[in-house]
Order: structure tokens, then sequence, then C-alpha cells
């Protein structure tokens, strides 16, 4: 009797596929990587209509198209939950340099900077459409700079009340969650209690507070709990970015601070990392200045450095500031795009000053510092973090793939290579050399994870009924090839990247479409 009922079940089912037999884009013979950390297994992957219709074997189905995988691995496509794309998503709405590391989703307003006005700019979005799904959090810094410009204060009740208002909307216009940069300007000058009350008015309607830390260094036990304190009361997921060690002195804290982040998720606190996979940061310069000098806007920053004793305070400061990171001059720091002259952008600080025929001494590279500053500053990147540490957080299981880049003008200026070679670092140098994590467990943490925490509920898995964002490469040859001297080069070795259904990325080379969606709060 049980053997008739599920030979009658399996005739029923094998029915219905032939009825439904065509697929858009069939995938045949993939090793298949599902993005929950399972190990690989063969099979075909089936897609219509933009989902993922159908997993498994898929003998004797066909599709209008179809890719042979020739036993290359088939996974979800990539969400970076750290991005900074506003400006450049823009110029290259097909985000070139992420779809051909194998992103197919992006959440960027990062750090406390995002776009004001979250429903116009998703309208202006749609209208000119995008390569990738794109995604954006509300940015603390750009709240407080909309209403209490760069003052350095605590906010009173009422700024409080506006800067709650505007979150509000972000977030009822389909933000994702809440971001603080809290060694920027502005951010840096607020306390816990006003970032804990701007939460609150994002966690109304759900979403993750993300956080540049207050501190990466020797304060990053502070800076962790801080964070922590803000998703606790406002009752929101904490995503840690960009996690380091950025202290030379301190290079090994990770064991500490990964634990200390280890004990929260014990006492039933939701916060987890990402992680971009070089021990090279990117930022701006003025970071190597004490805060207090950049307040109350450019004017106001030129007449300290104009007033002879408040610049020989700033200066005195910096290299107070530049020893307690453990260096001795700013060789570590190298300028990706100085507005005001292009033509240094690739040199380190250092180099700068000597081509300027100053003494080679840390307190000359700050005042040549100073000097760029009151140009209008730059961007840099800064050699701050230690292998071991890269290594160590990489390991740990909660750890997210992200870049923290943006989307590049292919050529413009020198910046890191984050941006462009982020995902297959990690796949190449980290899987494939180093052995440090699987494959499978890579995967993970540049899918399934990060859509978890951002609460993507239909994608970052392959799985029927899932959107259809799906990479195809082959393992032993994907590669990163953007280098700090280099950064402009594409990632090879993404052979196909299939984005809501649609191919995207044919043979490494982007295919004139622009296949992405706007991704609301859901
Ligand atoms: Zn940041």
């Amino acid at each position: 009797m049980r053997a008739a009922i599920l030979a009658l079940a399996f005739g029923a089912l094998s029915l219905l596929h032939a009825a439904s037999a065509n697929f858009d884009i069939l995938i045949r013979n993939a090793r298949i990587i599902d993005g929950s950390g399972n190990p690989w297994f063969k099979g075909d992957v089936g897609i219509r209509d933009g989902r993922i219709a159908a997993i498994g074997n898929l003998t004797g189905s066909s599709g209008y198209r179809e890719i042979d995988a020739a036993n290359r691995v088939v996974a979800p496509g990539f969400l970076d939950v750290h991005t900074h794309i506003e400006g450049g998503i823009e110029q290259v709405p097909r985000g070139d340099n992420y779809i051909l590391d194998g992103v197919t989703t992006v959440v960027t307003g990062n750090c406390g900077g995002s776009r004001l006005k979250v429903g116009d700019w998703f309208k202006t979005l749609e209208k000119a459409g995008v390569g990738l799904n794109v995604a954006t959090m509300i940015g603390h810094n750009t709240v407080r700079s909309e209403i209490m410009g760069t003052a350095n204060r605590a906010a009173t009740h009422d700024e409080i009340r506006r800067m709650q208002v505007l979150v509000e909307q972000a977030m009822k216009d389909g933000a994702v969650g809440f971001s603080t940069g809290l060694i920027y300007i502005p951010g840096t000058y607020s306390n816990t209690e006003e970032v804990v009350a701007l939460a609150k008015a994002a966690s109304k309607h759900g979403g993750t507070y993300a956080s540049h830390m207050r501190d990466e260094g020797a304060k990053v036990l502070e800076a962790i709990t801080e964070a922590v304190t803000v998703g606790r009361e406002a009752g929101m997921p904490v995503q840690l970015s960009h996690f380091k060690i950025d202290n030379k002195k301190l290079w090994g804290a990770s064991v500490k601070s990964l634990e200390l982040v280890e004990k929260f998720r014990r006492e039933g606190v939701d916060v987890v990392v990402d992680q971009y996979p070089y021990d090279w940061s990117s930022t701006n310069l003025g970071i190597t200045l004490p805060s207090w000098a950049l307040a109350d806007g450019q004017t106001k920053v030129r007449e300290r450095l104009a007033d002879p004793a408040t610049r020989k305070k700033i200066l005195t400061e910096m290299v107070a500031m530049r020893r307690e990171l453990g260096h001795e001059d700013y060789s570590g720091a190298a300028v990706a795009s100085h507005g005001a002259d292009h033509s240094v952008d690739g040199k380190t600080i250092s180099e700068i000053n000597a081509g300027r025929g100053r003494p080679k001494t840390l307190e000359s590279e700050a005042e040549t510092i100073l000097e760029m500053i009151a140009k209008g500053g730059a961007q840099m990147v800064y050699h701050s973090m230690g292998d071991e540490d890269v290594e160590r957080i990489l390991r740990y299981p909660n750890t997210a793939i992200a870049s923290d880049g943006g989307v590049r003008v292919f050529g413009e200026g020198v910046p890191h290579p984050r941006a462009y070679g982020t995902n297959a670092r990690v796949l190449a140098e980290y899987v494939r050399k180093r052995g440090v994590i699987t494959l499978e467990d890579a995967i993970r943490r540049m899918t399934s994870l990060p859509a978890r925490t951002f609460g993507f509920q239909d994608r970052g898995l392959l799985k029927t009924g899932f959107a259809a964002d799906v990479v195809l490469f082959d393992p032993a040859k994907v590669q990163d090839m953007a280098t700090f001297p280099k950064p402009h080069q594409y990632t090879e070795g993404f052979d196909f990247v299939i984005i809501n259904g649609k191919v995207a990325v044919e043979n490494s080379k982007p295919l004139d479409i622009l296949a992405g969606k706007i991704l609301r709060r859901q």
C-alpha cells in the first residue's frame, strides 16, 4: 500500500516536471555551494522568472539558455553589506568593480554617511537603473550635519527630536538600518545617549545597527561595549564594521576583542562583525588630526591653522597621536586622492614631505599634512593592521566579508584595491593558498551570514523560491588582480554572474544590462 502511494507521488512529480520543463536559465553539472556553509554537492540549477525554480538533478529538463558549469562552483551572488557607493553608482550604474568580483547586492550608507533623503535617492536610481541590488542605511553623521552642522558639543533635546524625524523618514522610505561613524566629524562629538535615541527611532521600523566604532585600537573593548549597548537598548542586531586592530603597538589584541564579541553573544546579544581581507585600511586624511581641530566648518578650520599657537597645538597632538599608534613617521600613509593636486596620488606622506625638501621628521611630515588639509584634505590608505589579526578575525565564524569600498570610476585616483578584489582575494589568498577557512565557509560569509543580519529574506542562499542571484566560478582560478600600486584591475574568474535571473557577467565580461533592484527593508 505504502509503496503504491509513493509510486503515485513520484509519478505525479515527474508529470509536473515534464509539464513545466522549461527554465529561463538552466545551469548543468555544477558543484553547488548553497551558501549555508554545507559541503558542495553535484547538481543543476534552474532559474525562472528571476527566481531559483529548482535545484538538484534536472536531467530531462531544458532551459531557454543552458550553461554547462563543467564542474565549476555555482553559489549565491555575494552580499556586500559594507559599502560606500554614493556618488560612484551614479557615474557607473553597472557597478563593474563589484559585479566582476561576484557581488550582486550591496548595502551602502555605512560609517554614519548616507544620502539624507533615502526615498528620493532610491527613485533617482530606479529611474537611471542599477547594475546590482542596492540597499542603504541612514547615517548618523548625515542627519547630525543636517541639524547641527559640525558643532563640537552634545545635542539638545530638540536637536535629537529633529534628528529622530529624519531617521524615521529614511526608515519609512526603506532604509535597512542605522549606521554610525564615531571617529568622524561630526559623529565623534556625540555621546552614547544620542546614538541610542536615534537608533530607537530607527528600530521602531526594524533594521540593523552598524557601527564604525569610536575606537579600533587602545579603546576597542570600550567601543565594542558602546556599540552593543546601543543595540541592546534600541533592540537592534549589531554589525561591527570592518573589524580590526589598527594600532601597531596592540597587534594581537583581536584575541580579546573577539572574545568580548562572543561574551555578548552568549548573553543573547545579536552581534556580528564584517571584515575586508587586507592589512591596509582606507579613510580620510582628517583622522590624523585631533577632532576638535576640525569642528565648525572649513572656514573655522582654516582660522585655527592660520593662528600660530593653535597650529602648534594641533601639530603637537598629531605627533602624539601618531606615536600612540606605534609609528615614527607617515611612511605607512599613502594618498589615494588629493583633490587639490592629483600628482601626489599614490605617494606616501613621507615621500611628499621629502619632495618638498623638508627634513624627515614626524613634526615636518605632520606639517605637510596640515598644508594638505588646508587645501581640502585627501582620501588615504593606511598600513595599520597586522596580518595575524586579519587572519584571526577571518577565522572567527561570525565574520562576514565586506569590502568597505565604493563603485569605482575605472582609472580614477589610486584607491584601496578592496573595492575591486575583496571577495576574490578571500577565495584566492585565504581559502586556496593559506587554507585559513574552507570554500563553503567563505561563501557562507559572503552570502547567508550578511543576508541574515540585514533581513534579506529571499537572498543569500541557493534555495527554491529565492531571488536568482548566482555566481559561477572555478575555485582553482578565481583571482583578485587589484594591488595597492595598481588598484584599477578587475577580478578575474567569475565566469557568470546572474542578477535577478538575468545574466549580467558572461565569460568574466560585464554585459550591457542593468539587472539590479532597489531593495527596501522587508
Ligand atoms: Zn568605516
